[in-house]
């Protein structure tokens, strides 16, 4: 089935990492076939719902989960579970004056944009953001400061996209939450330790499924009673208009279960893939290639090619390669240094081979 040339779309490799903009993640061929055979089949859907949230559970060594349709639904579906409590009124009129106790207070540097505002899928879900501290610091006492008793939970965000320094930590957040008798959400959506958080304290912990997990178009609310099912019950409530199909939760299921037993790629395995890659670069003139690790300390190595041509800058050569009809996408983060990073991660040799020959190309013109 070729999609690219029916709506007339451009191939794209994908050598940026895991990317919503160009659809994240590969699906394995086992994680394909498990959609595909859930696809044809019905269920009693409340029931997949408890039970595979069960299911993953027990794989986590958490007390119950639930799959839903992405990670921003889940800050949505776990703020609305918050305020509501369970009450079915509120379910089906989750704006109601009825309740007031809505404020979601969370460091001010973590209500960040992802591809949305974190603020966004908060209100969506009925909540009232409180932001505590400053942009550049939180401490724990300026959470402390803001709670009311109109405070519904805590919550944190854990990313590269938020301001790292000055920041409390999860066990602090947690520590004040337990104080308080309050809920915390902690939304991990791109962490690769699926058990740390929940271990931290954190009552509902939130994973995007296509990114680490390389699952489809999902997520998974990891957490404690009766949290998880205040979640669920959302899908009697806003929970509908961000429902999952059954091939998306059997999808997920089974790429956890890919991941659980394989992991990610080791950083030794990428060096192996990238040796003669580098090799390749190095031959392309105006390019100087070399390994480099990921500068936040990952297990993740990439190529990072300096462009030395006197002709052609990082920059023209970034935009060179997504033009004509095979996209090539790239870090540009040190483009401004004259440097290009390829990550290899979603990058098949196959792949590699189109990359080293268009950047002749482009090299050579
Ligand atoms: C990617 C991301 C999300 C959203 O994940 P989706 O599954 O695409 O909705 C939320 N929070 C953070 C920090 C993210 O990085």
């Amino acid at each position: 089935m070729d999609n690219h040339g029916k709506f007339g779309l451009k191939k794209v490799i994908n050598a940026s990492g895991k990317m919503t903009i160009l659809g994240v993640s590969k699906v394995s061929d086992q994680v394909a076939a498990a959609q595909k055979a859930a696809g044809q089949t019905f269920f009693e859907m409340a029931d997949l719902t408890v039970k595979s949230g069960q299911y993953v559970a027990d794989l986590l060594g958490a007390e119950n989960a639930t799959i839903v349709s992405s990670a921003s639904s889940g800050i949505a579906l776990s703020t609305a579970a918050v305020i509501g409590q369970g009450d079915v009124y509120h379910t089906y009129h989750h704006l109601t004056d009825r309740i007031s106790k809505r404020e979601i207070i969370i460091p001010k540097g973590h209500n960040v944009n992802y591809g949305t505002g974190v603020e966004v899928m908060v209100t969506l879900g009925g909540g009232k953001l409180v932001e505590a501290g400053w942009a550049n610091e939180c401490t724990p006492e300026q959470v402390e400061i803001e709670i009311t008793d109109k405070t519904a939970a805590l919550l944190y965000i854990k990313s590269h996209h938020t301001v790292q320094k000055s920041m409390l930590t999860i066990p602090q957040m947690s520590e004040i939450a337990k104080k308080y008798g309050l809920p915390l959400i902690v939304d991990v959506a791109a962490e690769e330790d699926l058990k740390k958080y929940y271990a931290q304290g954190a009552d509902l912990v939130i994973y995007s499924g296509a990114k680490a997990i390389e699952a489809p178009s999902s997520a998974v609310v990891v957490g404690r009673n009766p949290y998880v099912p205040w979640v669920q019950l959302q899908n009697k409530g806003i929970g509908r208009a961000m429902k999952i199909g059954k091939d998306n939760i059997i999808g997920f299921v089974t790429a956890l279960e890919e991941y659980l037993s394989n992991g990610s790629e080791s950083g030794e395995h990428m060096i192996a893939r990238l040796t003669p890659f580098i090799d390749q670069l190095n031959a392309i003139s105006g390019l100087s290639a070399q390994l480099v690790q990921d500068s936040a300390g990952r297990d993740i190595f990439r190529a990072s090619v300096k462009v030395t041509s006197d002709k052609l800058s990082a920059l023209a050569v970034i935009s060179a390669l997504k033009v004509g009809d095979l996209a090539i996408y790239t870090r540009e983060y040190q483009a401004n240094n004259g440097i290009i990073e390829f990550d290899i991660r979603a990058v098949d040799a196959a792949e590699m081979t189109a990359i080293i020959t268009k950047l002749q190309t482009i090299m050579a013109s």
